[in-house]
């Protein structure tokens, strides 16, 4: 834990902030030891987030509120788990339908990384891995540490929730600016996302940065400037990490839900259904992190991740993770038992023909959370069976055969208002336009 310097006064150190000036690192640290102490006022924290938002911060003064964010609590210590396999992770800043984190865990640990992954909880209008996972009966999203070394040591990979040590002054940061309108700040995000990463005792990171009407920076440039600002501050904080920008302005891969996703992702794995569009996010990502990891190149990686996928390995590393973190032994068999889904199944068939032209993503992931799917606070319970299949993306032909999506619902009244998001959320076009890749840049630490 972090000594805390007796010498400064918060209301102080707001005021330098607020007035433009950078703070040093001994008063970030004394901020962030008050913050996990609380002998800082919730007031006097929201403020001081507010006086961020506004001025912003040097790097200085993120790899200061990084180190300090990680220091609240315990840092894991893969070494003295003798993996024998390096420890890689990969983050998303989150979007409707990522189902990705589910996926890549097993095929990193296929192919010979140590991926212990430490997952969100959805709160808006995109999911969280752990809501996904928490559909699969048994599972356990928070095992002791005996349990999750040797579930990452025997199986190579362990999906689970963020344990109430690591990084604790981010948790009382976060809920402050969740309810002060300062999440948005790229230092903060920064800060907020590294802290935990760094905490869990990673060798190397690789961000999932995403832009488009689904994700949390819509903006390509903003998106830009948070992944400049992640792959910056991880690279001064010893993490080696590369960040890729993905495209959230179609929903990724067919489904948006919990039980629904995780279904989806048992058939990825199994070689059913593959999306395209998923099948190159996976891709890409999974490559990064075999390289970051020193465990492939750039040219051998993707086929190593094509290779895990074919023969199998990945699937049978995401069915040995559900086994032994409690779930059941036959889910990737009896995927019906396992993951019921709601029972008033509803197509929505467009009224017009036509083609996608454009989808309002976060509209598609607000009739997920409308159907019971996501929490509008966080202690909202989930209802897991709900959710959206077989949606189209841009460029699909729409007619009376040819749904945009097909809604699991609870009642008929929950699937009709659902149906109006998702009818709203799509603008038509007469001519298919050319696809875009998924995949739209790479940043590397050469590129800062
Ligand atoms: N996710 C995080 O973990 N922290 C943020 O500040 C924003 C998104």
């Amino acid at each position: 834990m972090a000594t805390k310097p007796a010498n400064f006064f918060p209301q102080e150190l707001i005021r330098k902030k607020r007035d433009g000036s950078a703070l040093n690192d001994a008063e970030i640290r004394f901020m962030v030891a008050g913050l996990a102490d609380n002998s800082i006022s919730e007031g006097q924290i929201a403020a001081f987030a507010m006086a961020v938002f506004f001025q912003g911060m040097t790097m200085d003064e993120r790899v200061s509120l990084t180190h300090a964010m990680v220091q609240s609590g315990q840092v894991m210590d893969w070494k003295k788990a003798d993996l024998g396999r390096p420890v890689v992770d990969k983050h998303s800043t989150g979007g409707v339908g990522d189902k990705v984190s589910l996926m890549l865990a097993p095929i990193v640990a296929a192919c010979g990384g140590a991926v212990p992954m430490i997952s969100g909880r959805g709160l808006g209008h995109t999911g969280g891995t752990l809501d996904k996972l928490d559909s699969v009966p048994g599972y356990n999203t928070a095992p002791d540490p005996a349990l999750l070394t040797k579930t990452v040591k025997q199986i190579g990979c362990a999906i689970i929730g963020q344990t109430a040590d690591l990084a604790p002054a981010d948790k009382r940061f976060y809920a402050i600016r969740d309810v002060t309108a300062t999440v948005e700040s790229i230092p903060l995000i920064t800060a907020s996302i590294l802290s935990k990463k760094l905490a869990a005792g990673l060798e190397a990171l690789v961000m999932d940065v995403k832009f488009g009407s689904g994700a949390f920076k819509e903006d390509y440039n903003e998106a830009q400037e948070l992944a400049h600002s992640i792959v910056t501050i991880a690279n001064c904080a010893g993490l080696p990490t590369t960040a890729l920008l993905t495209d959230m302005n179609e929903v990724l891969g067919a489904s948006a839900g919990n039980a629904i996703e995780v279904r989806e992702t048992i058939d990825f794995l199994m070689g059913k259904n593959v999306d395209p569009r998923l099948l190159s996010v996976v891709t890409a990502l999974a490559a990064e992190m075999l390289v970051l990891g020193d465990v492939a190149d750039e040219v051998t990686a993707p086929h190593a991740v094509q290779g895990a996928l074919a023969s199998g390995t990945a699937a049978e590393k995401f069915a040995q993770m559900i086994a032994a973190l409690g779930g059941p032994h036959d889910l990737m068999t009896n995927v019906g038992k396992h993951l019921p889904l709601a029972p008033v199944r509803h197509d929505v068939i467009s009224p017009k023909r036509g083609v996608i032209g454009s989808m309002n993503v976060r509209e598609m992931g607000v009739a997920v959370m409308d159907l019971g799917g996501g929490r509008h606070k966080a202690s909202d319970p989930i209802d897991y069976g709900v959710g959206i299949s077989d949606i189209a993306g841009l460029g699909a032909k729409l007619g009376p055969r040819r749904p945009i999506a097909t809604i699991f619902a609870r009642s008929e009244d929950d699937a009709r208002r659902a149906e109006m998001r998702i009818l709203n959320a799509i603008t038509l076009v007469d001519e298919t336009q050319s696809p875009t890749p998924p995949v739209r840049s790479r940043l590397t630490k050469e590129d800062l």
